[in-house]
């Protein structure tokens, strides 16, 4: 029977037992939670030198009935794993769009752009271009305040079809960053054919950037590449004051990170775009 198979794993094996057990339930779940609405975006803010808001990263975040919020770390790698990362993305694309629309009346909010980060199976979809410009439309959101952020591993194959998809999505206005940079495999040269607006310095490299030298080094490098290439640079997780006045030495004028605040749920990122607005 189905229930002594189980003991019999559980006898050879029980972290295995258990581990397969909780990804099983986890799928089912995640199924359940885009269609019932138990994701939500949180925003975190995306910062440029003299402190001025530029923006928000959209994170995607899973409200569990049982488990609490669940981080995307836990859930993203099993979402890419069995193809559910499409419906997910696709929620994170639309609701964002409707987030831009929804401030695009706003004062404080209408010049603020949403950075979506778009895993690299969701980009390979043959009608992303499509769903997207979907979104935009169904929302009203303008194409310009969106920004999608790639990471590397949309470099493994058919990398021509990905530019241009790229090419197409950027002739309405879209922009595009190269997320966690420095981490990936891919080859420099793919930097100058990819059509892209702005790198994003991992946080790897930003959290020792005062103790290594070596991170120290590499991000000088990532800034000056992006000079050369004629790209935006923001670097993620900046925690503190030092670390900020390292970047800004070395000519990073865009910031992301605890320092700033941490990613908010929606009404408490536009409180704290208002309390910034008001000093
Ligand atoms: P990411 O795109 O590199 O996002 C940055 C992560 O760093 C976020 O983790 C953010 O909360 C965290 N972070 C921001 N500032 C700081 C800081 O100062 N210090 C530290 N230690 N961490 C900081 P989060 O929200 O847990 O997201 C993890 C990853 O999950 C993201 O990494 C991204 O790869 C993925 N992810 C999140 N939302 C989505 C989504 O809607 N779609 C896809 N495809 N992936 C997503
Ligand atoms: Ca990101
Ligand atoms: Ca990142
Ligand atoms: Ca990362």
């Amino acid at each position: 029977s189905k229930e002594s198979g189980r003991n019999l794993v559980r006898f050879f094996d029980p972290t295995l037992e258990s581990a397969v057990r909780v990804r099983a339930e986890l799928e089912g779940d995640l199924r359940a939670a885009i269609e019932h609405g138990q994701l939500q975006l949180y925003y975190q803010p995306q910062v440029a030198v003299h402190g001025c808001l530029t923006g928000a990263e959209a994170l995607v975040r899973w409200n569990h009935p049982l488990r609490g919020v669940v981080s995307p770390a836990d859930f993203i790698p099993l979402a890419e794993e069995t193809g559910l990362i499409v419906q997910l993305g696709q929620f994170v694309l639309e609701t964002a769009c409707r987030q831009l629309a929804a401030w695009a009346g706003q004062p404080d909010f209408a010049d603020l752009s949403i950075a979506v980060n778009v895993s690299a199976r969701q980009l390979r979809q043959d009608d992303f271009v499509h769903q997207v410009q979907a979104a935009l439309t169904r929302s009203g959101a303008n194409p310009v305040r969106l920004k999608l952020e790639l990471t590397e591993s949309v470099l493994v194959d058919n990398v021509q079809e990905i530019i241009e998809k790229m090419l197409a999505l950027r002739e309405i206005g879209i922009g595009f960053a190269l997320d966690d940079f420095g981490t990936g495999y891919s080859s420099l040269s793919y930097l100058k054919r990819l059509p892209l607006d702005q790198l994003k310095i991992d946080q790897t490299f930003v959290r020792d950037v005062l103790e290594d030298p070596s991170d120290a080094t590499i991000a000088r490098t990532i800034v000056a590449l992006a000079r050369a290439l004629d790209l935006g640079v923001i670097a993620e997780g900046v925690e503190t004051a030092a670390q900020l006045d390292f970047l800004r030495e070395a000519g990073c004028y865009a910031y992301q990170g605890y320092f700033f605040s941490r990613p908010l749920p929606v009404v408490d990122f536009e409180a704290y775009v208002h309390r910034r607005t008001q000093r």
